[in-house]
């Protein structure tokens, strides 16, 4: 099924997994913007990746998945609420040709690590902050022990294992159709993510990885969730969670954009004004516009001494 999210469990042990296919919601993202081939497949897979990683941590907020590149890729940055509710947006070089198949384009490391400084940030901003409270954040290298990565998987696979010291495998894929993804995990409980000799799980991690490693990136996005599952898993007891529908959805508001021009400050904004007649902010994420005319500025200020809104996180600049 389209834009659902399958949680599992296996019975024999302690390892978990989850398979998403987003399809409206990965439209969504695409009917606003138009991103080169390979910026897009990147995105995609981000997409899927979030989706399973917010699934995946028990939190009531939002995580938010960015990718910060040095090369023709500038940033990535995805979205996912607790309630799978996501937005997605990238910038990159205008040099990347928008109409390259992806087949002759540069490879991910090429794309975002072209410098070996490329990042990739996981926040959890939690829905309700409590005051002074933190959003998490953790940081992780475009690079592995054994060199630059070479996918978000990777990326994410390295983040879990040195932030969540979790052993986590992703698989994902995305076209101009569909992002897809699917993520095993073993839990803590049983030696961590060191096997220990004779341990009645390790066969099961093993079995459940080396059948996951079979999945290619055609079957990922040309077959349903449901058939790969069985074609993968078929032998195995498995334990299934009621499906979490996803879906697009973008938290902009003319009240948040109104909050951040007061962060800004009136002489910023009234500088503006004078440029040009109004203030126009465009939401990177759904393309909605934003205007706000000198009387719309003037009453702005004018019930700036009322709190009106949340002060936006940084990341979350709308
Ligand atoms: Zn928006």
């Amino acid at each position: 099924m389209d834009d659902q999210l399958q949680k599992f469990m296996f019975s024999s042990a302690p390892v978990r997994g989850e398979i998403v296919s987003l399809r409206n919601t990965w439209r969504e993202v695409l009917t606003r913007r138009r991103y080169p081939a390979p910026v897009r497949d990147i995105l995609g897979e981000m997409m899927a990746a979030c989706a399973l990683l917010s699934a995946n941590v028990k939190f009531d907020g939002t995580l938010i998945m960015q990718i910060f590149g040095y090369g023709p890729i500038k940033m990535l940055v995805v979205q996912c609420n607790s309630t799978l509710e996501m937005r997605a947006t990238a910038k990159f070089s205008n040099d990347l040709d928008a109409e390259a198949p992806a087949a002759e384009c540069p490879g991910f490391a090429e794309l975002l690590n072209a410098s070996g400084h490329g990042r990739c940030v996981i926040t959890l901003d939690p829905r309700e902050r409590r005051p002074g409270q933190q959003a998490y954040q953790g940081i992780v290298p475009l690079k592995g022990e054994s060199g630059p990565l070479q996918s978000v998987a990777e990326v994410l696979e390295h983040y879990m294992r040195h932030s969540e010291q979790l052993d986590t495998r992703l698989w994902l894929a995305a076209n101009t159709e569909r992002a897809v993804g699917m993520l095993l995990q073993k839990l803590p409980g049983d030696g961590g993510i060191v096997p220990h000799a004779g341990e009645h799980d390790a066969d099961t991690w093993e079995r459940v990885c080396v059948l996951g490693a079979t999945l290619t990136q055609a079957e990922l996005l040309n077959e349903e969730p449901q058939t790969l599952f069985k074609r993968l898993f078929w032998q195995e007891n498995v334990q299934h969670f009621t499906p979490v529908v996803a879906r697009f959805e973008c938290s902009c508001s003319r009240e948040k954009v109104g909050s951040m021009l007061k962060m800004l400050g009136r002489a910023e904004v009234d500088g503006v004004i004078d440029e040009q007649g109004q203030v126009e902010i465009h939401c990177e994420y759904c393309n909605q516009r934003y205007e706000f005319d000198p009387v719309d500025v003037a009453q702005l200020f004018a019930a700036s001494g009322v709190a009106t809104g949340v002060t936006p996180a940084a990341t979350q600049r709308h």
